[in-house]
């Protein structure tokens, strides 16, 4: 952790810093944060739209149905599976956060500008998240979740009632995984919120249910190289403490060749 980020708690309109030399280092000012805003496109658009209004019909077809099959007696493998999704989630939303920011580029053919691209604006410019509406913010984990829900509502109209009461605390640990993987980019939106936020939404953050804003800011110090979790961002400390994301990285170095964060490196130096 070299030098100071532009942080997550900047409110979006403060001015962004003024490097000696001209060029901003961060801020929607940003030659590189300008550039890959204007990559956003109507298309991506379009698909995003799409993915939000197919997935929140299948969640509320599939959580009609869970309810259903749900038995008292379940109670305490369902509450088991539900915090064991949670976990799942939150080591996944690090995952894919960590393979993004930390390999590929931005010219990768489909993923670079479609998945790879909001990554790289959002650490040169880390507030420009909280003026993304509810389908920019939304829409890419919303289309990660369709074919598992799409899984899931198939099993709903074609299994027996018997074999779904039986599978019904799994099926409730998919759930909670996949409702926590659909909110992410929400929860992680909220950690970069200092104004407006609802009470209920504030309540969650304190007592650490949803990704806390004061612990998110740890991430976006540069070079951006720990606590990529960022779904509950219970695993950012255990994974940290046996250094998870620095050994994955040495070993795919080692593998390819290919530099931790090149790419990211690269937009953030960006001037013109
Ligand atoms: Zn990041
Ligand atoms: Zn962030």
């Amino acid at each position: 952790m070299a030098q100071s980020g532009p942080g997550a708690a900047a409110p979006r309109d403060e001015p962004a810093e003024e490097p000696e030399g001209g060029g901003r280092r961060w801020g929607a000012q940003h030659a590189g944060a300008r550039e890959l805003a204007e990559l956003y496109s109507p298309g991506k658009r379009l698909q995003e739209w799409i993915s939000v209004i197919l997935c929140f019909s299948l969640i509320c077809f599939n959580f009609y149905n869970l309810l259903l099959y749900l038995r008292l007696e379940h109670t305490p493998s369902v509450l088991v599976g539900i915090f064991a999704g949670v976990i799942t989630a939150d080591f996944l939303s690090g995952l894919f956060h960590w393979g993004a920011d930390t390999w590929g580029s931005v010219e990768l053919p489909i993923v670079g500008k479609a998945f790879i691209r909001p990554f790289r604006e959002h650490h040169i410019d880390p507030t420009a998240i909280t003026r993304h509406d509810f389908i920019e913010t939304n829409g890419d984990n919303c289309f990660m979740t369709l074919v598992p829900l799409a899984n899931m509502a198939y099993k709903f109209v074609s299994f027996s009632p018997e074999a779904l009461c039986a599978t019904c605390p799994w099926e409730c640990y998919v759930f909670a995984l996949i409702i926590f993987i659909t909110m992410t980019n929400q929860i992680h939106k909220w950690s970069h919120t200092y104004f407006g936020l609802p009470r209920w939404v504030i309540f969650l953050q304190d007592w650490h249910i949803i990704l806390p804003r004061k612990h998110h800011r740890i991430h976006h110090v540069s070079p951006h190289e720990t606590y990529f979790c960022i779904t509950t961002g219970w695993l950012n400390y255990p994974l940290e403490k046996i250094r998870f994301w620095r050994c994955l990285e040495n070993i795919i170095q080692g593998l390819t060749g290919e530099k931790p964060r090149a790419d990211d490196m690269k937009w953030a130096q960006k001037i013109k």
